[in-house]
């Protein structure tokens, strides 16, 4: 499809209002749909405008109160046979036109493969930007616009992006880098109800199989416990220690990019500035230094253990607990005592 480029400066006036995208899979909203309810709250608080959020699915209407409960005061609610699954196409052209047709000021999506997918379609299409994989929000003090923070240069600055003259200002969040809001089920709010506009001949893609790239212990971004492991594991065969480690807390696998580099586990489980973004109750780092990278993606866990057999590896500066010793003798002791639990 042609995408008719929009040069001219839009009136900004015309524009108001936050909207977080709420992306479901088969009827379960994902946390960072959450995360970015709590967060688009306090924008919109600030900006003194209301929070309004975007439903679209096949029999979603039910997960409506679960959004209230998180902060929204209004719901655009879409619901079609079309949306069974999540199609670039189907959903591009219903986010495009609730754009056209409410005009938001403040659009927030997760950084997640569907969020990646739709974002940057949807921006070019009503002819904004998009500041995609955001780390941080907030408000620019002296222009009163989004300021969205993301790692630039390959990590070595932190850019605070704004957008001026285009609208709606819309970027994508890294799942994890915002706390899930309590909920508040007496909370409600209206809910709008949008007819599809998506004819079956727009969907150019056919879903025929999903294949679970992996099990609950690769799910990263959802686990509240990691049990992760770097080049200290020394060689591909020890990571069966971090992998028995996690099964017996009930955990994911997570690893430095070391790990991953070396070959010894898939870039699915990288923790970091180039993997996930993880913020667990408790994360293991068993054998890992703690380069600035690799804290990037899970500095904001609750607890840390490290284990490491160097003292002044710099993980400990951040570590709740340490263990000073070989992850050899000591992930199997903790294997046997989990056990007796
Ligand atoms: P090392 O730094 O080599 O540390 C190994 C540690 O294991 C050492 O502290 C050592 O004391 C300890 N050790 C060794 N043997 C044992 C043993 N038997 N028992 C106990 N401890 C032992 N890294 C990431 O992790 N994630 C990222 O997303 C990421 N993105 C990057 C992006 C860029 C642009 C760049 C430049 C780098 C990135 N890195 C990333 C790489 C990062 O800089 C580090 O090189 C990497 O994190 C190191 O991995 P490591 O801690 O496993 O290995």
């Amino acid at each position: 499809r042609e995408v008719e480029e929009k040069t001219v400066a839009v009136d900004k006036n015309l524009y108001k209002g936050v909207w977080v995208y709420i992306e479901q899979v088969n009827g379960h909203i994902r946390n960072v749909s959450h995360e970015l309810l709590g967060e688009g709250r306090k924008l919109a608080d600030a900006m003194g405008q209301e929070l309004a959020a975007v439903l679209i699915g096949q029999d979603v209407a039910s997960l409506t109160k679960d959004v209230f409960a998180s902060g929204a005061d209004k719901i655009y609610l879409v619901e079609g046979t079309e949306f069974k699954h999540y199609s670039t196409d189907g959903y591009t052209i219903t986010m495009t036109d609730l754009i056209n047709t409410y005009r938001p000021s403040v659009i927030l999506m997760g950084a997640t493969n569907d969020g990646r997918d739709l974002g940057p379609r949807v921006a070019c299409r009503v002819g904004t930007g998009l500041t995609a994989d955001c780390t941080n929000l907030g408000i620019d003090e002296a222009t009163g616009l989004v300021a969205w923070t993301r790692p630039a240069f390959g990590g070595n600055i932190m850019a605070t992006i704004l957008c001026p003259d285009h609208r709606p200002q819309m970027g994508t969040i890294r799942p994890k880098v915002f706390k899930r809001p309590e909920q508040d089920f007496s909370h409600t709010g209206e809910i709008i109800k949008v007819a599809s506009k998506v004819k079956p001949e727009d969907i150019r893609t056919e879903l025929i199989e999903v294949i679970q790239a992996c099990t609950a212990s690769c799910n990263l971004e959802e686990a509240e416990i990691i049990v992760s492991g770097g080049r200290g594991m020394c060689k591909p065969e020890n990571f069966t220690l971090i992998e028995e480690l996690a099964n017996v807390l009930g955990g994911a696998v997570g690893a430095s990019r070391a790990a991953v580099d070396a070959g010894w586990i898939p870039a699915l489980n990288q923790v970091g500035q180039t993997g996930k973004t993880v913020g667990p109750k408790v994360y293991f780092a068993c054998g890992i230094s703690g380069a600035i990278q690799h804290l990037a993606g899970m500095s904001s866990s609750d607890i840390v253990i490290a284990i490491n057999k160097d003292a002044d590896a710099p993980i400990f500066k951040m570590a709740d607990y340490g263990i000073v010793g070989d992850v050899l003798e000591v992930i199997p002791a903790l294997i046997a005592e989990f056990k007796k639990l």
